[in-house]
């Protein structure tokens, strides 16, 4: 299930807001700002002026609208169904062909994310460099910068770049079953800097009994190009990736990324479309699309970690965050609970406000790193509060930016996990078998079966 499409909303829809301002309660941005361009009505207001031609799109404009994490709560919140969402990608996008993007915004969105052996370059050549311009934070896998650089505050962890990135290690038809054809559609953060994450998502779909392919020529999503107002952008990315996954005649295409599967599922539709590519080579792709918990959910015992159910100091204590682009724009929020639920060893302990941003945005959290971390920080409040060992997620970016949190908080022992790193370490398919405080989580009873039904 996701969300209704609406592709046909115009940035005018803005005059459909009443101004209850129902929406300022649930919106992060305005919890750490309080001031009125922050929220959605306030957005809606100005979205309206430019349409009616009462003020000019200026830099102040494109500020505004840009200070928005893109998480979807007032989306969801608004009494009277005003699509804010779309209404502020139409926003953003009117604004990238008139006052414009930032100079090095738009050579990155419009320029370099398109071009995939150039950006495939860049990539490499910061991984090159990254031991000059960064060093280890003590106790933690992540970078600090050494000296001041652009684009990345002080006081942030990043993760280091992957020696061997995913696809360069897993291309082409990498597992044979006796099962469907599953596609993996990586996505850049679990191919650039969580290749781990993409070798577990690998061996879950193989237990199922499928045939796993990962076409090598996969490109970004493109969805950075799509929230900084960059359609062409992301119209070419998706034309590349409907080519090279068509290839692979796959009866699913599976991603471990929220904002990719969310990108994948509600926006190539309608950008193949105006590509000119035919409906059913769109549905051939689209309709094919399953975020990982979909697919681990469906498959059933073939994943579940089976044993003894323990509760209290035996079992480990986990906390779940719902990705806004998994759990609100997918729909996708019962599925990765059950999954931890029905794992043995693993005691689900309750989060307030588990279904908040964690204030991370994409290229918010770069453009705006003082409001993201206000934003992060309550979201470390409330991990702390729940008493978990660890957290647990579907969004690599959510990750980087809980883990950045934690450490800031002074809570690095607090791990931060993707679903699968969870059930991959417990079945013991995993090489790197996680620790938390020092201990080793990986005494449960496993259980690999065939699965029935995906
Ligand atoms: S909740 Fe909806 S109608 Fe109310 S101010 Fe926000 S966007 Fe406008
Ligand atoms: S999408 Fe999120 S951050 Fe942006 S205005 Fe709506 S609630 Fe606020
Ligand atoms: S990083 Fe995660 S929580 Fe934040 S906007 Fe993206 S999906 Fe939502």
């Amino acid at each position: 299930m996701h969300r209704e499409n609406r592709t046909g909303v115009t940035f005018d829809a803005a005059s459909s807001c009443v101004k209850c301002g129902t929406c300022q309660a649930v919106c992060p941005v305005f919890g750490a700002r309080a001031v009125e361009s922050s929220g959605a009505r306030g957005k809606m207001a100005l979205i309206e002026a430019v349409s009616q031609t009462l003020i000019q799109e200026t830099g102040h404009y494109r500020e505004y609208l840009e200070t928005c994490l893109l998480c979807g709560a007032c989306d969801e919140a608004c009494p009277s169904n005003v699509p804010t969402l779309d209404i502020m990608l139409r926003a953003r996008e009117k604004m990238a062909s008139g006052v414009g993007m930032k100079t090095g915004k738009s050579l990155i969105l419009n320029h370099l994310l398109g071009a995939a052996k150039t950006f495939n370059l860049a990539v490499r050549t910061g991984r090159t460099l990254q031991g000059l311009m960064f060093r280890r934070v003590p106790a933690s896998s992540g970078l600090r910068r050494r000296f001041p650089l652009p684009l990345i505050a002080g006081d942030r962890t990043v993760p280091k770049l992957a020696r061997h990135f995913f696809t360069d290690r897993f291309h082409g038809l990498v597992m044979k079953g006796d099962g469907p054809r599953v596609g993996i559609f990586a996505g850049c953060m679990t191919n650039y800097f969580y290749p781990e994450m993409g070798e577990g998502m690998i061996g879950l779909v193989a237990a199922t009994g499928a045939s796993v392919a990962v076409p090598g020529k996969q490109v970004c999503c493109g969805m950075p190009a799509l929230t900084g107002g960059a359609r062409g952008t992301v119209r070419d990315l998706a034309v590349q990736n409907l080519g090279v996954f068509e290839k692979y005649e796959l009866d699913c295409i599976v991603t471990g990324c929220a904002t990719c599967g969310g990108n994948l599922k509600d926006n190539y539709g309608p950008l193949l479309k105006e590509a000119g590519i035919p409906e059913d080579r769109i549905d051939g792709f689209v309709s094919k699309i399953l975020d990982i918990n979909e697919f681990l959910f469906q498959a059933g015992p073939a994943v579940q970690v089976h044993g003894e159910k323990v509760q209290g100091a035996q079992a480990l204590k986990v906390t779940y965050h719902h990705p806004c682009h998994l759990g609100r724009l997918q729909e996708v929020r019962d599925e990765p609970i059950a999954l931890i639920e029905s794992m043995a060893g693993v005691q689900l302990v309750p989060m307030e406000e588990a279904d908040r941003c964690c204030g991370m945005g994409g290229s918010f959290s770069i453009e705006h790193y003082d409001i993201s971390k206000e934003v992060n920080d309550r979201k470390v409040k409330n991990i702390v509060a729940s008493g978990a060992q660890a957290v647990v997620t579907s969004c690599p970016a959510c990750i980087l930016h809980i883990r950045d949190g934690l450490i800031r908080n002074g809570h690095g022992e607090i791990e931060v996990l993707h679903v699968t790193d969870l059930i991959s370490a417990r079945l013991g398919n995993q090489r790197s078998t996680f620790k938390v405080q020092g201990l080793r989580f990986n005494g449960v009873k496993q259980v690999i079966g065939k699965a029935g039904s995906t």
